[in-house]
């Protein structure tokens, strides 16, 4: 289970500061079911036990530095110990899933309808998509679109575009950092899940900027697992989680 993960993205595509991969738990145990989300918390770990999976597949790993002490200090310690209690495995695909072919920043290409423009080599790494829409849209069009798609009632954009939006530079997350990659590469639009203030500035009819949330960018991740799952690991039940683990409401 954890190798077919593995395979499809690579714990070496990972970026250096990343700490994808296995978080916690025993390899050898037999999966009763997979959970699937992108973020593990307390709720997850409640709802991984209410629905009997001892495995937790996550997108944000766990475990981003080391524990100097496991106790009820903080909510990742409580994971640690809610999840160990009730044996579940916690896997983290992280930033290996982003650059993975297929990955992350294909299944938004995926739910835009665009085709991905752009593949890595087998061992290479690819942060930002290239996908082109089916159809030219003009700019508040393809925002309405992806806000559609997203479910995001409210997207941050800069000025409209006034040129047509076919080709869309796409990475999830946290992917401000390739904003002038995806200017470079003649993109109209660029898609991402959060921005700075001050990175907006300058960009006017130059590229779409459109910034839809952190989570909302990356809530399909996990429909992704389930594909990679279903197609390697047929026999394991797969459930996608319920639990909303965004931390930021929108009031
Ligand atoms: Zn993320």
């Amino acid at each position: 289970m954890l190798s077919a993960l593995e395979q499809f993205a690579p714990l070496p595509l990972q970026e250096s500061w990343d700490n994808a991969g296995l978080q916690l738990g025993l390899t050898e145990a037999e999966v009763s079911g997979a959970l699937l989300c992108l973020d593990v918390n307390e709720q997850i770990i409640d709802e991984a036990i209410r629905k009997d999976c001892n495995l937790v597949v996550s997108h944000h790993p766990l475990l981003f530095k080391g524990l100097k002490q496991i106790t009820d200090a903080d909510y990742v310690q409580r994971t640690v110990i809610r999840a160990l209690k009730h044996d579940i495995v916690v896997v983290s695909m992280h930033t290996n899933m982003d650059n993975a072919r297929g990955g992350v920043n294909w299944k938004i290409a995926e739910r835009l309808g665009a085709t991905v423009l752009n593949a890595p080599a087998d061992g290479e790494r690819q942060p930002l998509v290239l996908a082109r829409l089916a159809e030219p849209l003009a700019a508040a069009d393809f925002i309405a679109l992806v806000k559609e798609r997203f479910h995001v009632a409210c997207a941050q954009c800069n000025e409209l575009l006034q040129r047509p939006v076919q080709t869309v530079a796409i990475c999830g997350g946290a992917g401000d950092f390739l904003l002038d990659e995806a200017v470079a590469q003649h993109a109209d639009a660029f898609i991402t899940g959060e921005m700075h203030y001050h990175q907006y500035f300058g960009y006017e009819q130059r590229i779409q900027i459109c910034v839809i949330g952190h989570y909302q960018s990356e809530q399909y991740t996990s429909q992704l697992f389930r594909d990679v799952i279903r197609q390697e690991c047929p026999g394991v039940r797969t459930e996608i989680a319920e639990t909303n683990t965004n931390p930021i409401l929108y009031i």
